[in-house]
């Protein structure tokens, strides 16, 4: 079916006025890999994007089995009995790999998906990484100008996606479990440096008293890391999602660092730093691309790629070659 240019306009209307029949296709335009539809999407975006921005964007990362869809789903449905509108995406690493996925099965959060605020869409599954990023900062924009309130952008635990999340929003917490002294040490000191909170999951039962201890821990090495946001001590809290305590507490939390990075004006600043980057990433993709695509490249890489293996020309001659061998 060929969508009009006409209907764009119709569409964008009904993102606004909060259709969410309307904004999932919309998305759909946005993941689409035809061209036809791609120019659609950039209509729709350049006609939303005056309604965008009033979100808080929020990242959410752990390892699989920490909790985080059950965390979310008891978040989400909380923000939703407030009377907020809440957004839930995903990237997922796996996705642009195998195609499967760790993160995109529909079962998962059921009971807010089925609620009236909430709107939670799959990981895109196709297409590079670079690509996926793009489409989820896209999707994002998209679910501010159709007036959701809160944006939470999950990931699981592998380095590269957790960099791109946090690039993209302006709060990042990090699901972490109980655990021995040991734990603490495994945690990567670069996935702490960019995390805003880290909610120690699963304190519940027999796990309650240590899950305090580890707080406390987690809190001590926070202090003496680079804080991931400027004017903001990185914190911990204790969190169950199986016996919903804690959740009040992040959200309180997540309020108070608003009102702080929003009277430094370090928020907008942010904003801009990412879409700068963002704007330049898009670069960097797109002269990748186009330098692969142009006639007989790829052959002539690989022929160079033998020629430096054999010590026939250095490195730097070889790139030299490529870029002198323009047609
Ligand atoms: P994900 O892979 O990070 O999305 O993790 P899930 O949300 O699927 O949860 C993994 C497992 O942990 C499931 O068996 C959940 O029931 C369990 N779980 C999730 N939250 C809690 C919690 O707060 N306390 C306890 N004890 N278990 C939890």
């Amino acid at each position: 079916k060929k969508e009009q240019p006409a209907n764009i306009h119709h569409l964008v209307e009904k993102i606004i006025s909060g259709s969410r029949l309307e904004l999932a296709q919309g998305i759909t335009l946005i993941e689409s890999v035809r061209k036809q539809d791609q120019s659609y999407a950039q209509e729709l975006l350049q006609k939303a994007l005056p309604h965008t921005g009033a979100s808080v964007r929020i990242g959410i990362s752990g390892v699989p089995g920490a909790g985080k869809s059950t965390f979310i789903e008891t978040f989400g449905l909380m923000l939703c009995e407030l009377g907020y509108k809440v957004a839930v995406l995903a990237i997922d690493p796996s996705s642009t790999v195998t195609g499967g996925s760790i993160l995109g099965d529909k079962t998962r959060m059921q009971n807010l998906a089925n609620h009236p605020n909430a709107f939670i869409r799959p990981s895109p599954t196709s297409g590079t990484l670079g690509g996926v990023h793009r489409k989820t900062r896209e999707t994002m924009l998209l679910c501010e100008a159709a007036g959701y309130d809160v944006i939470l952008i999950e990931t699981v635990g592998v380095g590269q996606s957790e960099t791109a999340v946090r690039n993209m929003v302006d709060f990042f917490a990090l699901l972490a479990l109980t655990g021995a002294g040991d734990d603490l040490q495994g945690m990567k000191k670069g996935i702490m440096e960019i995390t805003d909170l880290i909610i120690v999951h699963k304190a519940d039962g027999e796990n309650r008293k240590l899950a305090k201890r580890t707080v406390r821990e987690y809190k001590q090495i926070l202090h003496y890391l680079q804080p991931a946001t400027p004017g903001w001590q990185s914190t911990a809290l204790p969190v169950s999602s199986l016996q919903k305590t804690g959740h009040k507490e992040v959200w309180e939390l997540i309020q108070a660092f608003k009102e702080k990075m929003l009277e430094s004006n370090f928020w907008k600043t942010r904003r801009q730093e990412q879409t700068k980057s963002w704007f330049h990433d898009m670069i960097h993709d797109r002269l990748i691309e186009s330098f692969f695509n142009e006639e007989g490249k790829k052959r002539v890489v690989s022929e160079l790629e033998k020629s430096i293996l054999n010590s026939d020309v250095t490195v730097t001659a070889a790139v030299e070659q490529l870029f002198a061998k323009k047609v």
